[in-house]
């Protein structure tokens, strides 16, 4: 069975600095199913006070497969965005304001890299 180094296969930074301020990244091994079960459908988290951003990725073991590695990346690279942009609101002062919007959240994740294209 393949051991994968996730830190390794998806090239990130184990801290980042989003507007001054220096962010540990976690990569935290959890059952996303039995976490879906019980109502926590969240694949990462961005601490307000203690700067740390968390992606959570299911028993590294079980991807085996290529297909299964590249949507694994594929879902981390996204979480990481995802928290990056919460990090923003927090350090911009409008986690209060923005940073319940998951939706929001969610689609300047997905939209920054292709809207930096333009610029
Ligand atoms: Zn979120």
């Amino acid at each position: 069975m393949n051991k994968v180094d996730w830190y390794k296969e998806l090239k990130i930074p184990k801290e980042v600095v989003v507007l001054g301020a220096t962010y540990q990244i976690t990569i935290t091994e959890r059952d996303l199913a039995e976490m879906a079960d019980h109502g926590e459908e969240v694949a990462g988290t961005c601490s307000v006070y203690s700067n740390i951003i968390e992606i959570y990725s299911d028993d590294f073991e079980e991807y085996v497969t290529e297909m299964e590695i590249r949507e694994q990346m594929a879902k981390a690279h996204h979480t990481l965005r995802h928290e990056l942009i919460h990090a923003l609101f927090i350090q911009s002062g409008l986690d209060y304001t923005y940073g319940d919007d998951e939706c929001l959240v969610d689609f300047l994740a997905v939209q920054i890299p292709k809207i930096k294209e333009h610029f």
